[in-house]
């Protein structure tokens, strides 16, 4: 089968290549015909050697697919389910996180699409625990975007916990922070702020508004500090969703935010050491919550999220194309040109 393959350690080194089709390693995995993969910043980041990975390995962790193959210990899923997975391959089940239900943070996971084969490619396999069933009517591409939407259900409702009329800012337009902007508005926040740069403007701005943002703010024309204390007479927000990774935004965080107000940061800074106000917070009592990948439960939110919203979900997906485009649309994800793009494998 073809496949998407980073083959080497280093910057580059991504190619379609001619794989063989995957075995189940255990009983208690299944085989999945991928059906849609979305292509998250993570794949940039590996793309330019940025982020750890064990090549040769094929790409993508987001995908929606059909269980085709069950191994013989499988037991709540058949060949025909639709089915997501999460992403946490090879967690050990035994260390203190696994135990208390955090796989996503157990050192020996190792994820499809960096650890072990992912979804850029007509097949992939995953163990059955990590499995999720489409819900009925929806289509491949939507159920392919339950991995970041788990995330930012994880991280906005069940870290940080959005309250019903919070006044909330999300800093960074990219997939992530309009799906945070959703899942915030989803969750009872009252009004949204989200910020972004001119480049935003291209596409990403429209969806962030038809998926609930309330007021946008670019950040090259206005003060996104002033726009905030202004549409909350100087009390500040509630919650900030940092999702930029920006060091302007980070300090912008602490400064707009109410005494007592929550910094969520969900994603990587742009900086290993990024300035902050510490004593600002300090003095403001803030909550700091970091929050890394999502678990079992915000899967399943997510998809019954996905299912029951009003919200059109397709204004995320701004690209469908074969694996053998993944050089351009990877450029077109960071131009900014784009949200999230999809491959489809051939229907062959
Ligand atoms: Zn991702
Ligand atoms: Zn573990």
């Amino acid at each position: 089968m073809k496949a998407l393959v980073k083959t080497a350690k280093g910057p580059g080194n991504i190619e379609v290549r001619e794989v063989a089709k995957p075995a189940i390693p255990s009983e208690d995995w299944v085989l999945i015909e991928v059906k849609a993969a979305g292509i998250c910043g993570t794949d940039l980041h590996i793309w330019h050697d940025q982020f750890p990975y064990w090549p040769p390995v094929v790409l993508g962790h987001e995908f929606s697919g059909k269980v085709v193959e069950a191994g013989s210990r499988v037991k709540n899923f058949q060949i025909g389910d639709r089915v997501v997975a999460e992403p946490h391959s090879l967690a050990c089940g035994m260390c203190e996180l696994c135990r208390q239900g955090r796989v996503q943070l157990c050192p020996d996971k190792r994820s499809p699409g960096w650890g072990i084969d992912g979804g850029f490619a007509k097949y992939v396999a995953m163990p059955e625990t990590l499995l999720h069933r489409i819900p009925e009517g929806m289509s491949w591409e939507i159920a392919a975007l339950a991995e970041p939407m788990a995330i930012t259900v994880h991280h906005v409702t069940e870290r940080c916990g959005i309250a019903c009329q919070d006044f909330v800012v999300v800093t960074g337009a990219g997939p992530i922070g309009i799906l945070a902007a959703f899942v915030a508005k989803a969750a009872g926040a009252g009004k949204v702020v989200i910020t972004g740069m001119s480049a935003c403007e291209y596409v990403r701005f429209d969806a962030a508004k038809a998926l609930g943002a309330d007021v946008i703010v670019n950040v090259e024309k206005e003060d996104p500090l002033k726009k905030v204390m202004e549409l909350t007479k100087g009390r500040g927000a509630d919650v900030v969703i940092e999702t930029s990774g920006a060091q302007r935004a980070i300090s912008q965080s602490i400064a707009m935010l109410k005494k007592c107000g929550k910094l969520c940061a969900i994603g990587l800074g742009a900086n290993e050491t990024p300035n902050i106000p510490w004593n600002q917070a300090v003095l403001k009592s803030l909550d700091i919550i970091c929050c890394m990948s999502s678990g079992y439960t915000a899967c399943d939110k997510a998809l019954s999220l996905m299912a029951n919203t009003d919200k059109d979900l397709s204004a995320l997906i701004t690209h469908k194309t074969p694996i053998d485009d993944w050089e351009h649309v990877f450029h077109e994800l960071e131009a900014e040109r784009g949200i999230k793009a999809l491959f489809i494998p051939d229907p062959q």
